[in-house]
């Protein structure tokens, strides 16, 4: 594909252009996410465009579940990205066509060198304790030596003088000096492209203004800028963003939490908007702010406050930002996230009368839970079959004259008229102060009555969600229930 056919993605000097360039060769993790963050937040900000690019040149390794998980994973974050998805593959011609140019304008060479003289050349140098760096005798032949019907690739004739310097966004001033860079491949034996190449071309057609990514490219970045100073393109503004550490201080791995996306969303019950306000304040700061809401985030990021050593991941950060938003969260909605785990766990389905309740619930609920799954497991004893379950501790609640108390209970409750927590307690503590008992010898069996656990919401909002009939129905069912 051309410049021309990728109009839409041709833009004005002016105007930022970021984007993510994922290897669909994995789950889109904390790290890509992240970096597809910082390219979509720094568009944002600046009223650009923000790009996808699916890398997808190894086609051994690229799985469509991958690309499936990547796509997906940036939806759920609300990282939308303009234009349509670009597929690196299809732009195979264009970039071959850049390796030609280059090679007509004296900046690459043919090299016919065999697969045995770069062995011995290896080895030479490793007898020799140097690194091993591409020295080809084709630098300097002319093409009239080339052997006939030899294979051969495209590399690079990389500067030996001087030294390239990038002014680094985020990293600051980085320079190479030109003798440690090699005559890289651009265009492969077989006639497809190196990611090398493939990066900055594509980089330069989609108009890509900033380069932002993880510090393990900077190396390629030196690299990449020889070709787009070849080609006399523009140079994007780079900023490498150092990588995320475990808590531990070591690289970021599985152990850490160096999960998929989804893993997060699907298995530990985590809001997209925490994670986006997590991977936000991992590499980046505004102040001491810790929860920040997403338009002031767009408002906000830049690219110098980003740190320059790695940040290290936290998993209760994450849960902590992750209970804030559960209970700012929209209760019908929260109730639309939970209600298959809930189900799943009742082994029954919920009606819509069900899900008025757990809605209703959730101001009593989010205050306990610090992720969905919690949530879940919370709201169980709004739906739980009667008679009740009681686990060990809501049994051990029911011992001694708390059975009853709780017929004293009942008998309180049942000649209420109005059904609320205000007159619920009333009526309890009268029951309380009757018997002389202090509130807790009540309420505590009333918790285990009510919802099977030692540990509840408060008991009169509990009475008030569950109603008049079903909370006096648990209550009677313990107070003729013979104690095991
Ligand atoms: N495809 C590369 C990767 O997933 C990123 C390339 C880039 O951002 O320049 O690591």
């Amino acid at each position: 594909m051309t410049c021309a056919s990728l109009e839409k993605a041709c833009v004005s000097a002016s105007q930022v252009v970021t984007r993510f360039a994922p290897s669909p060769t994995g789950f889109l993790h904390i790290g890509g996410a992240r970096t597809a963050l910082f390219n979509w937040l720094y568009a944002r900000h600046h009223g650009g465009r923000f790009l996808l690019r699916i890398e997808d040149t190894d086609k051994a390794r690229s799985t469509q579940a991958a690309i499936d998980a990547i796509l997906d994973g940036m939806s759920w974050l609300g990282l939308d990205w303009d234009g349509e998805t670009y597929f690196q593959s299809h732009f195979a011609e264009r970039h071959a066509e850049v390796a030609h140019q280059l090679l007509e304008a004296g900046h690459a060479y043919r090299c016919y060198m065999t697969g045995e003289e770069l062995a011995a050349a290896r080895a030479d140098a490793e007898r020799e304790r140097r690194p091993f760096r591409i020295q080809s005798p084709w630098r300097e032949r002319g093409a009239g030596e080339a052997p006939a019907d030899q294979p051969c690739v495209i590399r690079l004739k990389a500067p030996r003088e001087g030294e390239t310097v990038i002014e680094d966004q985020v990293q600051g001033r980085v320079a190479v000096q030109n003798a440690e860079l090699d005559d890289f491949i651009l265009l492969r034996s077989d006639g497809s492209p190196t990611y090398m190449l493939a990066v900055v071309v594509d980089d330069h057609d989609m108009g890509v203004t900033h380069v932002v990514r993880g510090d393990d490219h900077l190396n390629n970045a030196f690299r990449q800028l020889v070709i787009v100073r070849a080609m006399g393109w523009p140079e994007p503004v780079y900023g490498h963003v150092p990588l995320i550490h475990g808590p531990d201080g070591a690289k970021l791995s599985k152990r850490h939490g160096a999960l998929g996306v989804e893993t997060y969303r699907d298995e530990l019950g985590i809001l997209p908007e925490a994670l986006f306000n997590y991977l936000l304040r991992l590499g980046w700061g505004h102040g001491d702010d810790e929860i920040i809401a997403r338009d002031d985030a767009v408002s906000w990021f830049d690219l110098g406050h980003v740190g320059r050593s790695p940040s290290r991941f936290d998993t209760k950060k994450l849960e902590h930002l992750n209970a804030h938003y559960i209970r700012a969260a929209d209760p019908y909605r929260l109730a639309s996230l939970i209600d298959h785990k809930v189900e799943g766990a009742l082994r029954r389905g919920l009606d819509a009368r069900d899900i008025d309740l757990l809605a209703r619930a959730m101001p009593q609920l989010t205050p306990r839970a610090k992720d969905l799954n919690e949530l879940a497991d919370g709201a169980l004893f709004l739906f739980r079959p009667r008679p009740l379950d009681m686990d060990e501790k809501a049994s051990s609640l029911l011992d001694g004259d708390a059975r009853d108390l709780l017929a004293l209970v009942h008998d309180a409750l049942g000649r209420l008229e109005t059904w609320d927590a205000e007159t619920s307690e009333q009526a309890v503590r009268e029951v309380a102060e009757a018997r002389a008992v202090k509130l807790g010898q009540v309420a505590q069996p009333l918790r285990a009555a009510l919802t099977g656990r030692a540990t509840s919401p408060g008991i009169f909002d509990v009475l008030a969600l569950l109603g008049r009939e079903e909370s006096l129905a648990r209550i009677a069912d313990q107070m003729t229930r013979k104690e095991n």
